[in-house]
């Protein structure tokens, strides 16, 4: 498969490379990361990198601007549906390849390579790279890691594998990589957000059933001087609290007019109760968007529930 997505993007002059809405960074890195091996390795070919971008990850490169593309490749990365493409005209492209790691939704109609067992759709291309002609350098195998580490919650999840820690162990071989600096990049963040970060701790109620929430109205996130993208960036850092199994921040978006809402689990599959709320995402990850705040009980409600089912299931399971 990695042959024939090599032999597609060697066929194309114009390439586009697109990925989710919402931008996270291992959507961003492996669009920036992939953008760059095709250019070096083809350097004629004119390759670009879209979709909106977000000032917090300024440090990893710059997004192209949209223009109107003929007879052009698109590669959509890091996306499992056609509504979550962060371009609309994806109608438009000659040929279509999809690279994903989030379980399957729909096809895109093209080559399809995805493997829901990656930690990330930085690993991927990390194979993809070492299996094929398309070149690397520091700089590309810097933003694949980057990618990597933040999507895989810093090889905290299942999802890692002794595959994954072999990639990355020839890629550190290999370009040198200084991870501090890469961690300073990722990690570093204003006191305004670990001031909120305190607040969420102070104030998320948490039901018997060991579901956390909180509801951040858009005075709250205007008090802590914070965006509404800020509590959601903050959402893997209430892993392994014992008291809790799943955990919901819920932020009211006032400039795009939704309410956004992250969810985390160690347990209960989430991923299907987010698709219900205009979300989706991986069985442990997932997220959605609202239309109003009053949606959000019951999307609580719902998740309690499954929570719930999922307890007893599993204290049945270790009765026998
Ligand atoms: P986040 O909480 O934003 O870090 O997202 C966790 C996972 O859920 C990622 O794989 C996202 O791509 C996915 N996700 C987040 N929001 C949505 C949404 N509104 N619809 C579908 N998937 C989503």
């Amino acid at each position: 498969m990695f042959k024939k997505i090599y032999k597609e993007i060697k066929k194309y002059n114009t390439i586009v490379i697109a990925r989710h809405i919402g931008v996270d960074p291992d959507a961003l890195s492996s669009q920036l990361a992939l953008k760059e091996s095709i250019k070096l390795t083809f350097p004629n070919k004119k390759v670009y990198a879209i979709g909106n971008g977000s000032t917090k990850f300024s440090y990893m490169g710059k997004l192209d601007k949209l223009e109107e593309y003929d007879n052009f490749l698109l590669i959509v990365l890091d996306t499992p549906d056609k509504k979550r493409i962060d371009y609309k005209n994806y109608n438009n492209a000659k040929s279509i390849i999809k690279i994903d790691h989030h379980p399957f939704i729909e096809s895109f109609g093209g080559i399809e390579y995805i493997d829901d067992k990656a930690c990330s759709t930085c690993e991927i291309l990390m194979e993809l790279l070492l299996k094929t002609k398309l070149k690397c350098n520091e700089e590309i195998a810097k933003l694949l890691y980057c990618g990597l580490v933040s999507d895989s919650n810093r090889f905290l999840f299942d999802s890692c594998t002794s595959k994954t820690f072999s990639l990355v162990s020839t890629y550190l071989d290999k370009y040198h990589l200084t991870l501090s600096n890469i961690y300073t990049s990722l990690y570093l963040r204003p006191l305004k957000e670990v001031r909120l970060e305190g607040y969420i701790s102070l104030n998320m109620k948490v039901t018997d059933n060991g579901v956390a929430y909180i509801i951040l109205t858009n005075d709250i996130i205007t008090k802590f001087k914070a965006d509404s993208a800020s509590a959601g960036n903050m959402i893997n850092n209430f892993n392994f609290i014992d008291e809790i199994l799943v955990w919901i921040i819920v932020t009211e978006d006032y400039k795009n007019d939704n309410v956004r809402v992250n969810i985390r689990s160690r347990g209960p599959e989430i991923n299907k109760i987010a698709e219900k709320y205009n979300g989706g995402g991986h069985a442990l990850a997932s997220g959605a968007r609202l239309s109003s705040i009053n949606e959000a009980e019951s999307l609580i409600s719902d998740i309690d529930y499954a929570t719930e089912i999922y307890i007893k299931k599993e204290s049945f399971k270790n009765e026998n």
